[in-house]
């Protein structure tokens, strides 16, 4: 059983659990005997112990990107250097890859701040990659152009095509490998003559990404893992 502060009142008529900051508060009218409560508390220790967890993982994103000190861009993992320096800015060594992300000490939210340093990098890497890598498909794929290029965060998705033939990509893909984006690049070049997922479609991703099933699974297992946010 897990450790609790246990709260008494008078108007109270019910009993009620409160989690924040891993701690567990237990709210009672004074009335209700404490093995009671206890034996209430036992039917509840799941949902606890996954309030508990939940917190926990916002807490440590929340602190992020200090804590970790690494990400991962293109599946390779980048130390992260963090320092105070006149203007804000990043920049890469390139023998060591290490990211060194400077704010200047005018800065208030330091680590919004880093945040936005550290995705402008991740943001710059993953265009160059995809404006290449579309180029090559499009002419492999007869294609024209698509008329946009857009990279933003996006919760469930790892790419979008619209009938404008504006193509946004997700920014999280910076983390995955480089032959994973290139699966997510065929997919969205393949909307642009097919706006669905019908049997053509994936005809058409085949033929350009023969190894899309094993791209879209790899994207299903380690997708979540690729959110810094
Ligand atoms: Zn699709």
């Amino acid at each position: 059983m897990f450790e609790y502060t246990l709260k008494r009142s008078k108007r109270r008529k019910t009993v009620a659990i409160k989690v924040a900051e891993q701690q567990l508060t237990v709210y009672a009218p004074h009335f209700v005997p404490r093995k009671d409560i206890e034996a209430w508390l036992k039917t509840k220790q799941h949902w606890v112990a996954e309030q508990v967890t939940k917190q926990s993982l916002h807490a440590e994103q929340c602190q992020f990107p200090i804590k970790n000190s690494q990400i991962k861009l293109f599946d390779q993992v980048i130390p992260l250097v963090f320092k105070q320096e006149n203007c804000s800015q990043w920049y890469q060594d390139t023998d060591t890859h290490e990211l060194t992300l400077a704010i200047s000490p005018r800065v208030k939210l330091t680590d919004a701040k880093y945040l936005a340093l550290m995705e402008e990098f991740l943001h710059d890497k993953l265009e160059t990659y995809l404006e290449m890598r579309i180029q090559n498909y499009c002419i492999q794929m007869r294609e024209a152009l698509p008329t946009r290029l857009k990279i933003q965060h996006y919760k469930w998705r790892w790419g979008s095509c619209n009938r404008q033939r504006e193509l946004t990509f997700n920014l999280h893909l910076a983390s995955a490998p480089l032959w994973v984006i290139d699966y997510v690049v065929v997919h969205e070049l393949a909307h642009l003559k097919h706006m669905d997922h019908s049997a053509a479609f994936w005809q058409r991703v085949s033929e350009f990404y023969p190894e899309h099933k094993k791209a879209s699974n790899w994207l299903k297992v380690n997708g979540p893992f690729l959110r810094w946010l």
